[in-house]
């Protein structure tokens, strides 16, 4: 595999971070992950808008102007072959004499590489559903700059899959927050409920685009907070996620969700979603 590194295309073997790299010493870095479907990348623009929100948030310099990113981008899919898959991006602060205060003058450094998956589109996961738990949100307040700092939401992947479930949804102050790399999703008749904007959650780059097209569609959408009790009580949930796309849950901590498979208004998001942004796709 070829990756993408400070400016230069290596083989992942020969490239190389700093042991000092602020990224790797303090999680003080921030990421994007872009899908790429028939080897175009789906939503450029709205990965390299938040990316530069992120980067901004954290008074973080931009190595790399939207259009040299989006050349790095295609240079992966096209030299790793990329048909459906991912790229990872991430930039840190760069590398620094280790100290929490900022260093005035330290490079950032940025990487990217592609994950190729085949079948992302078509996953079987689509036609089944997710189980998740709720559990505790414990993340730190800011979670709409889309840093690095992973802990929390890996521990809660793992609390997932020792219920033998999926995913987590995280709670705070009796609401679900998000899942655990993926925007939250219930609907009640024909109301779609996705908690709003704000520190509280990331700004999905897929929850705009599929909120976007369920108004176009004339769907209701409510953006407030939700309790488990309501998700449990819905006729349908699901998840949001640019890997993902639009992902049906049908269970939360053990009880069935709706009819227990998923549902027409996710069916058809995920339909909508996938079509429209193929065509845009760059
Ligand atoms: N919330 C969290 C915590 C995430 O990690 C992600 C995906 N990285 C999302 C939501 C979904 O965001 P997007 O649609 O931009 O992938």
């Amino acid at each position: 595999r070829t990756v993408y590194v400070n400016g230069e295309y290596l083989p992942e073997e020969e490239a190389k971070v700093s042991v000092f790299d602020r990224g790797f010493l303090f999680a003080d870095g921030v990421y994007e992950v872009t899908s790429v479907l028939g080897g175009k990348l789906i939503d450029f623009a709205g990965h390299a808008k938040r990316l530069k929100r992120s980067l901004d948030e954290l008074q973080m310099a931009n190595p790399v102007t939207e259009e040299e990113l989006l050349e790095i981008h295609r240079q992966l899919v096209a030299r790793n072959g990329i048909e459906e898959g991912l790229v990872y991006l991430q930039i840190t602060r760069g590398a620094a004499d280790r100290d929490f205060a900022f260093p005035k003058d330290a490079t950032p450094t940025i990487v990217l590489f592609t994950q190729a998956k085949p079948g992302l589109a078509d996953s079987p996961m689509a036609k089944t559903g997710m189980k998740v738990i709720s559990i505790e949100d414990q993340r730190w307040g800011r979670r709409d700059i889309k840093t690095v700092q992973l802990l929390y939401p890996s521990m809660g992947k793992m609390m997932a899959k020792a219920a033998g479930c999926d995913d987590a949804w995280m709670v705070e102050d009796g609401a679900v927050t998000e899942g655990t790399s993926n925007n939250a999703y219930i609907v009640k008749g024909k109301t779609i409920v996705t908690r709003h904007l704000g520190t509280e959650i990331l700004h999905g780059i897929t929850r705009a685009a599929v909120l976007r097209f369920a108004r176009e569609a004339q769907m209701t959408v409510e953006e407030r907070p939700f309790t488990v009790d309501e998700a449990k009580a819905a006729d349908e949930a699901f998840i949001t996620s640019a890997s993902a796309f639009v992902m049906p849950v049908v269970e939360i901590d053990g009880q069935a969700i709706g009819a227990g498979a998923p549902g027409p208004v996710t069916a058809r998001l995920r339909e909508i979603y996938l079509d429209e942004m193929r065509k845009a796709a760059v």
